[in-house]
């Protein structure tokens, strides 16, 4: 799973401690991401890695199903 951070005009409450900033943290799998508000303070405290991975994957196969309307997997 690649991570990287990315910054958005656009700010959020941060997940860590509610303080609106436009820092995200980005995790990707297999060309599905999800971007998560951390402000610096939280960012590097904040791995949620473990959390993402299988949510990724069974957004990943979801969709597979529904372009391929393979409902059997
Ligand atoms: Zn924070």
């Amino acid at each position: 799973m690649k991570v990287w951070s990315s910054f958005s005009s656009e700010s959020r409450k941060c997940r860590g401690c509610d303080v609106k900033t436009g820092n995200y943290k980005v995790y990707d799998q297999s060309e599905i991401a999800i971007r998560i508000p951390l402000c610096d303070d939280c960012y590097g405290k904040v791995d949620v890695e473990k959390l993402s991975k299988p949510f990724l994957t069974t957004l990943r196969k979801a969709i597979g199903i529904q372009v391929n309307g393979d409902l059997s997997q």
